[in-house]
């Protein structure tokens, strides 16, 4: 069993979180170079860093690569999903003591590509992280609404049942990270507007432990990052097309105040 990040147990102070979800991107040349750039940047930054934790994800196949290029870094590294059980005949799976056994001290779960394209449910989504939780993974739990429901005006309502769904008993600040990513907003350019941002952050505040992380993603990037990042509700960032290049996602980590 891994120990719980360091970030993870100082509850009064909630460092902000800024993780980069390669999703499928990477081959070797490239998740080698992204993530030297991001260790020499952090590495050499020292004394002037962002207020920031740094969280990779990059696909399976690259993990034990970049596990190797952060090794000492303080720079964190995440699976994208995982299966429920430990081991076993699942194949093309990977279990979260696998992710665990690679260096991760992460997992994003229920990304809207896996609840959307995959056809995953709360309850499986919950069995994921109950799995997570058992290797000492921080679970980092997607939630968000569609567009239509947006509009239907049942965003809350939404995001309010994807929460009691898919967060089992026994979730605490230190092994729960929830990522609001609106779906709609998602690889689209899109964002939330400030206010929605901060609505819907502190409607997930109080469905959670106290000093849970809540981070916002969709389409986030340098442009945007300062203030939404700026906002007292938002404890970081879950960014998907930016992490890809580390000029973007180094100025993304930057705005942290
Ligand atoms: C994501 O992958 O979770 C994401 C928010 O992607 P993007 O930043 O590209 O919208």
């Amino acid at each position: 069993m891994i120990k719980a990040p360091p970030w993870g147990r100082n509850m009064a102070v909630r460092t902000k979180l800024v993780a980069g979800n390669w999703k499928m991107n990477g081959l070797r040349a490239d998740g080698s170079a992204l993530a030297r750039a991001l260790t020499e940047r952090w590495t050499a930054a020292r004394s002037e860093r962002p207020g920031c934790q740094p969280l990779l994800c990059p696909p399976s196949t690259l993990l034990a690569m970049v596990r190797d290029i952060l090794a000492g870094s303080g720079i964190a590294l995440g699976g994208q999903d995982c299966h429920p059980a430990p081991k076993g005949a699942f194949t093309g799976d990977v279990s979260p003591e696998m992710l665990a056994d690679a260096g991760c001290s992460h997992v994003i779960l229920g990304h809207s590509e896996r609840r959307h394209g995959h056809g995953e449910t709360d309850a499986e989504v919950r069995e994921k992280v109950t799995g997570a939780w058992r290797a000492g993974l921080v679970a980092v739990v997607c939630v968000g609404e569609t567009l239509a429901q947006r509009r239907a005006e049942s965003a809350n309502t939404v995001v309010a049942a994807q929460i009691t769904g898919s967060i089992p008993d026994g979730a605490t600040a230190a092994n729960l990270v929830v990522a609001y990513e609106p779906v709609w907003a998602i690889g689209s350019g899109l964002t939330a507007t400030l206010e929605d941002i901060a609505a819907m952050h502190a409607d997930i505040r109080s469905r959670v432990a106290a000093g849970t992380r809540i981070l916002y993603g969709g389409s986030v990037n340098p442009q945007n990052a300062a203030g939404i990042l700026g906002l007292a509700e938002v404890d970081g960032a879950l960014v998907g097309g930016a992490s890809l290049d580390a000029d973007s996602f180094w100025s993304i980590a930057r705005c942290c105040p």
